[in-house]
């Protein structure tokens, strides 16, 4: 069965299509620009590589564009749109509406549009539209939403309560859902896979450090916790993120800037972070460049950022009572040797013991990183969300 997986953004729209048999990704690509003058579409087939420059001035027009690509003579890898078995859509926000990957039907759609757009307003209605404009085209062809946050809908009410008027949880759904669910999930699994256990015995605390990071306790595969918030603001500092903060810091710095609410959310959003901190870049490679210039607040960034990451793991730990396995994935947690010494340095009294010719080596795997007597095992596991979401898809169907 051949699944193709789509990620779309407001103004581009990201897929790739595996074949389940192997879960091998038999052809990829990117559009860029949808609604935008320049609109181009990058696509990867047949081991060749192809780009469309055409007017895409909706997600129908980029699917359809993306449906001629799978077919092209000279990078196509199917004859026909009926080898796609099903699609898999990936979704940010979910709200308390959908608690699992969810086959679509009309209701579906209502509540999808009706109810999440506002919980998501830059991400799900561009989920939607890349939703319609493949129904168009693939009539008859199931769809399933893999939602970033549904892994996170085991968490205990008193995990993901804020505390506010239980009322205001009432009304208006203002609680904890966390993001990145479909990483945390996969990583988790495949570090069970990698030390041989069943992941119901134990319990892992999941590391996403990118861009947007976010740090998971998964106690016998379940998510117990979870860093990122109502949105992916909170948890930890992040490359343009603040990460949590006291509200009223929030009203003080808006009077002292003169900001309302909407411009405050932008400057906690993109303007602060490691980069606010810095003042140099969001880039992790380009902040150790800067520490070892000699950058002060280049390793200041760098420091908060391992600081409030090991709060975390410790913090886990204690929720779970025990710790078996850290697991460090996505840009920075796959490739900063740094930051993984940084956040696993003091964790020793939990049993964490980090070999550090290990953590340095060179190596794009799933690997052990902790030294042979560590009692809490150290991983770095390369993330997959596409594939996450292929598996979702066809297990669904
Ligand atoms: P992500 O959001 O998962 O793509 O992660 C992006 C972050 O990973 C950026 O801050 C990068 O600096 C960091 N990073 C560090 N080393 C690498 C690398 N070799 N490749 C990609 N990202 C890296």
């Amino acid at each position: 069965m051949k699944i193709l997986v789509v990620n779309a953004g407001s103004s581009s729209l990201k897929y790739q299509l595996f074949d389940m048999v192997n879960e091998s990704v038999i052809a990829k690509g990117a559009v860029e620009r949808i609604g935008i003058p320049g609109s181009r579409l990058t696509a990867k087939g047949n081991g060749r590589q192809k780009v469309y420059e055409q007017p895409m001035p909706d997600h129908k027009v980029a699917i359809k564009l993306v449906l001629e690509a799978l077919t092209d003579g000279e990078i196509g890898v199917i004859s026909s749109m009926k080898e796609i078995g099903a699609v898999g859509h990936r979704v940010v926000a979910s709200g308390e509406y959908f608690k699992k990957p969810t086959l679509v039907d009309d209701e579906v759609i209502k509540t999808l549009e009706e109810k999440t757009f506002e919980l998501g307003p830059l991400h799900n209605p561009a989920a939607a539209a890349g939703l319609h404009a493949c129904m168009d085209v693939m009539p008859g062809t199931p769809m399933v939403l893999v939602f970033d946050s549904s892994f996170h809908q085991t968490m205990p009410e008193k995990a993901y309560m804020f505390g506010i008027k239980y009322e205001d949880y009432k009304a208006y759904g203002v609680r904890k859902y966390g993001a990145h669910g479909t990483s945390h999930k996969y990583v988790s699994q495949e570090a069970a896979r990698f030390l041989g256990r069943d992941i119901k015995d134990l319990k892992i605390v999941t590391c996403h450090l990118g861009n947007g990071s976010s740090i998971t306790a998964v106690d016998g595969g379940i998510c117990v916790d979870t860093s990122m918030g109502f949105t992916p603001l909170d948890g930890v500092l992040m490359g343009t993120r603040s990460g949590c903060i006291d509200a009223s810091a929030v009203e003080f710095l808006a009077r002292k800037k003169g900001y309302d609410a909407a411009r405050m959310v932008t400057y906690l959003n993109k303007e602060c972070g490691v980069l606010g901190i810095s003042g140099v870049s969001s880039d992790f490679r380009d902040l150790e460049a800067g520490m070892e210039a000699g950058n002060e607040r280049c390793k200041l960034a760098l420091e908060m950022f391992s600081y409030q990451t090991k709060k975390f793991v410790g913090s886990y730990a204690a929720a779970m009572g025990g710790l078996d396995c850290i697991v460090f994935t996505a840009g920075i947690g796959e490739n900063t040797p740094y930051i993984r010494s940084g956040v696993c340095d003091g964790l020793e009294f939990l049993g964490v013991r980090l070999d550090e010719e290990a953590n340095n080596a060179k190596n794009g795997g799933a690997r052990e990183i902790s030294a042979k007597d560590s009692k809490v095992k150290v991983l770095v596991i390369p993330t997959n969300e596409e594939l996450a979401i292929a598996r979702e898809t066809l297990a669904l169907i």
